[in-house]
């Protein structure tokens, strides 16, 4: 678990945008538990946050000074901006946002990176069809709650597994699961042959570790299992537990394959037009967890490993 001495606060000019960049005021960051992975020195999609290096988090912020005719000052942009109050980024790699469509936070949950993560991990790699049971374990937080709902618009059964009877309650009375699992109280392989009577076609996995074993355990003949996260093994000092039931894929002709939303990247306009109608039209709900002040980043990001957040966690840097 990262701690608040693994982090320094420094206070340094925010430095001047150079051709094609831009100055941004910071509003809000997103904490994701991938950023602990980031941490790590170790080969991954992406290279890992050098020492001494801002820490790397997408964020959404306010144009304040631009060298990019793309951009003017006032614009809203989401990107990644690192954990600090200002940030100079190059203005290709931001997505103007309009804040008369969505409250601005949306833009990093529903309608950022966790809700393309579920549509297109979910709609690509699980391939549902209507009818077929889809599970998803960390079903109450950011993914899993769109990914369930999603589950739900394909005309599948939607089971969700999460910590703790209010998160169990809110996916089925306010986001319409089919079921829910509380894996911290219940027996999760009996509740899993209750709910899942027939199997499981999808299941959708954020938590690895054991939770992923009793639902391979599970499975129906040619299911597929979504590897998306595995946050049960992030903090994991030891090595990865890997999974004791995979050959249940083998006599069940299933399929496991993981995925990083970045393969999506050239059709995430797809993806967010997508999201956008289903919130318009009332068919998905989204949820921001939001903690004030950049100065608890540490004990903010806490809180996804503890379980603390419900929905999307966001901190709010500056007023919009
Ligand atoms: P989130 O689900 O909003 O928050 C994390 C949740 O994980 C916590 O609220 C907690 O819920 C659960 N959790 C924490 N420790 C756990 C443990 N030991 N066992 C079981 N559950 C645990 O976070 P998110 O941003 O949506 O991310 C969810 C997963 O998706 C993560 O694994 C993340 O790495 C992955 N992800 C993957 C991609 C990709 O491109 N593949 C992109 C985005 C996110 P409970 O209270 O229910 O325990």
């Amino acid at each position: 678990m990262v701690q608040r001495t693994d982090f320094e606060y420094s206070t340094v000019p925010a430095g001047e945008p150079g051709p094609g960049e831009v100055l941004l005021r910071v509003l809000y960051l997103s904490l994701d538990p991938a950023m602990r992975g980031w941490m790590n020195e170790s080969r991954s999609y992406i290279a890992p946050v050098g020492l001494g290096e801002v820490m790397r988090a997408m964020g959404l912020g306010r144009v304040v000074a631009s060298n990019d005719p793309m951009l003017k000052p006032g614009n809203l942009v989401t990107g990644l901006t690192g954990v600090q109050d200002y940030a100079v980024v190059a203005a290709k790699s931001l997505n103007k946002v309009d804040p008369q469509l969505a409250p601005l936070p949306r833009y990093l949950s529903a309608l950022g990176g966790t809700g393309l993560t579920a549509y297109f991990g979910l709609l690509e790699v699980g391939q549902p069809k209507p009818g077929e049971t889809v599970v998803v374990s960390g079903a109450a937080g950011a993914t899993g709650s769109m990914v369930g709902q999603i589950a739900k618009i394909q005309r599948c059964r939607a089971v969700g597994i999460a910590g703790g009877a209010a998160k169990c309650k809110y996916l089925t009375e306010e986001l319409g699961f089919d079921a829910a699992i509380d894996y911290k109280s219940e027996d999760v392989r009996a509740a899993l042959g209750r709910h899942c009577p027939d199997g499981v076609n999808v299941f959708f996995d954020n938590v690895g570790g054991e939770i992923l074993d009793i639902v391979l355990a599970q499975l129906a003949r040619k299911a597929r299992v979504v590897l998306c996260g595995a946050i049960s093994q992030y903090n994991n000092p030891a090595d990865v537990r890997g999974p004791k039931n995979y050959l249940s894929l083998l006599i069940n002709s299933a399929r496991m394959e993981g995925f990083i939303v970045f393969n999506y990247a050239q059709r995430y306009g797809e993806g967010i037009q997508a999201l956008a109608a289903w919130l318009a039209e009332g068919k998905i709900k989204a949820r921001e967890d939001i903690v004030e002040g950049l100065e608890n980043f540490p004990e903010a990001f806490l809180k996804l490993f503890r379980g603390e957040n419900l929905g999307k966690l966001v901190i709010k840097v500056a007023e919009e």
